[in-house]
């Protein structure tokens, strides 16, 4: 039996915090699942609760969620690549290190990081920032572990290629706290072919080191390889392709890495209304290894109904 750890963004809700987010990973049948500890577009956090925290780590157990596969997702406009402002530089290095501590708070041992953008100042020096902003917050050789994620390559984001990662990891004295998220959809958009993944692991393994996967995004693209655009896409329905995604997220030497969908969310009339989640109906589809040419149309009714 291979045993599968699959979750997917959920939220860290206003009320009940990380057990708001338990509850939702339970309701799509997910055994781990990914938050952002407030709006993923900002870094205005509030304090965690200690009670609901115990909660949901009991809820975990009780429904065999391993606490140590759970993943925080880092605001994804801390930018560690750009020191123009020395200020905003400064604030992006404390957020990292206040999120750090509301990570081990909640017992959570992974945070996901996009490594930055350089934004004109060029792909070295914006690497040697990010490695600055890492040491300052992995000062401590104790504590959760930040995964680089890997980037579609957009404007002038940086980790799109496993040398640039590799080259960050370099120059981080705590390495022991560094690991790596690969993102289907940006390692596509990248220009990586996923077609044969085995190989890409060879690569990433001669490169970086596969030992230092600690978290997969999993998602279709919108578009095609090298096409340097982010925009994720629902399983099966991209460029990717359902066959090819099932062969990632059942790679044998993948086994033990939690597995993140982050596909759009389905709107009831295909137009701009309310959308929902699409996780409880991606992750059937892929338990059960095979395709739903009606994934879409199910996400609508089984939302109309509710
Ligand atoms: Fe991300
Ligand atoms: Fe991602
Ligand atoms: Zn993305």
């Amino acid at each position: 039996m291979n045993k599968l750890i699959i979750g997917s963004h959920v939220s860290f809700t206003k009320d009940e915090g990380m057990l708001g987010s338990v509850k939702e990973a339970l309701s799509y049948g997910e055994n781990t699942f990914m938050f952002y500890t407030g709006a993923p577009q900002n870094t205005i956090r509030g304090k965690i609760d200690e009670n609901k925290t115990n909660e949901a780590k009991e809820l975990m157990k009780k429904n065999n969620i391993d606490i140590n596969d759970v993943i925080i997702h880092a605001p994804y406009i801390v930018n560690l690549a750009n020191n123009k402002d020395e200020d905003k530089f400064n604030f992006a290095v404390n957020f990292l290190k206040q999120e750090l501590k509301r990570a081990e708070t909640l017992g959570i041992k992974k945070i996901v990081l996009h490594p930055g953008s350089h934004v004109g100042l060029g792909v070295d020096e914006g690497l040697q920032n990010i490695i600055k902003g890492l040491n300052l917050v992995l000062d401590e050789k104790e504590g959760p572990i930040i995964c680089l994620e890997t980037m579609a390559g957009k404007g002038t984001e940086l980790g799109k290629t496993f040398e640039e990662i590799k080259t960050i990891i370099d120059g981080v004295n705590n390495k022991e706290r560094l690991l790596v998220c690969l993102d289907t959809c940006h390692l596509n958009d990248a220009g990586y072919d996923i077609s044969n993944f085995d190989k890409l692991l060879n690569e990433f393994d001669n490169v970086i080191g596969i030992d230092k996967i600690g978290c997969i995004h999993i998602n279709d693209s919108k578009n095609e390889k090298g096409a340097h655009k982010d925009r994720h896409e629902n399983i099966g329905l991209g460029t990717l392709g359902f066959e090819k995604l099932i062969e990632i997220i059942y790679n044998d030497k993948l086994k033990e890495v939690p597995k993140i969908l982050e596909t759009p969310y389905v709107s009831i009339s295909g137009g701009k209304d309310r959308t929902f989640p699409p996780y409880k109906q991606e992750i059937e589809m892929i338990k059960n290894k095979k395709y739903n040419p009606n994934l879409l149309q199910d996400i609508r009714n089984y939302y109309k109904k509710s």
